[in-house]
């Protein structure tokens, strides 16, 4: 296993405007991340301790990974993802020494955002890893304690699908204190991603998107993001068998949403 698998340094290249509806937690993030960044002074001048760590939550497939590097996009940071769950599991021993290599990484950059997916893989793990799982954790809050948002230009951002497993020594003041939940996405949303999907997609006149919107309740963003592609995937079958490319009909949407159920069903339970 090398570093690439367990982190990734990226310019990120999707802002807002390519995460449908979520409207309410792009402001937050706004607030949260954003402005601290781009208005520092003010910040400072009314003395607002901003940079705390953020833990995005919510059910899967709905958009913490996009907003996590959209706010990073938006305040022109570079977004160095973690996945969580390699450091656990594959970096046995080595794991803290590599929690301080990001944060290390992270501060030699200009701006960064440090994004930690499925956290809740580190925090509640229980097994015979755990002394080696909580000192990964140990490290982390070190590391986060010691983030100077005045000096470092250095966001944590984390997300789960899991909030109540997460070890409290992770919500305390300075570190992960805020969070924000990340809803599945209601009518306008799914309208607003149903349309960013079919965007650079040939559509035909029958295809009513607002019908399509209201007849997927409890369809994840990811879930819709999948039924435009294999929506699209029908009528490329055709033409790569040799017949003329026409555009995605509703009957295509329909032939799909047949076979592909929401995801989100349990998740509130
Ligand atoms: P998980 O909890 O499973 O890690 P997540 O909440 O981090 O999921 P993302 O990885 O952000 O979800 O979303 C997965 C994919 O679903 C995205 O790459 C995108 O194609 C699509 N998607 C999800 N939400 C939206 C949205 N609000 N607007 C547009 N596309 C979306």
């Amino acid at each position: 296993i090398t570093k690439d698998d367990v982190f990734l340094k990226e310019i990120p290249d999707i802002g807002f405007p390519d995460i449908g509806g979520l409207e309410d937690v792009k402001e937050e993030i706004r607030k949260a991340i954003i402005y601290p960044f781009t208005h520092k002074e003010l910040y400072q001048m009314y003395g607002q301790k901003a940079g705390e760590g953020i833990l995005l939550y919510g059910p899967p497939g709905c958009g913490k990974t996009m907003m996590a590097k959209a706010a990073a996009k938006e305040c022109g940071a570079e977004f160095i993802s973690v996945k969580t769950s390699t450091i656990v599991s594959k970096w046995v021993g080595a794991s803290e020494k590599n929690i301080k290599q990001i944060f290390d990484i992270a501060r030699q950059g200009k701006r960064s955002i440090i994004f930690f997916d499925e956290i809740d893989s580190i925090a509640t793990r229980r097994s015979e890893s755990e002394d080696y799982a909580k000192r990964v954790v140990n490290e982390l809050l070190a590391q986060m304690d010691g983030v100077d948002t005045a000096s470092d230009d250095l966001l944590v951002l984390a997300a789960t699908n899991e909030p109540w497993a997460i070890d409290p020594a992770l919500r305390r003041p300075g570190r992960f204190s805020k969070l924000v939940f990340v809803p599945e996405p209601d009518l306008e949303a799914r309208k607003a991603i149903l349309h960013i999907h079919l965007k650079k997609r040939p559509i035909d006149d029958d295809l009513d998107i607002s019908y399509l919107s209201e007849i997927t309740d409890s369809y994840s963003g990811a879930d819709l993001a999948a039924i435009c592609k294999e929506a699209a995937d029908i009528p490329l079958g055709e033409a790569l068998r040799g017949g003329n490319p026409r555009k995605i009909k509703m009957q295509d949407f329909e032939t799909v949403l047949q076979k592909r159920k929401p995801s989100i069903v349990s998740w509130y339970i």
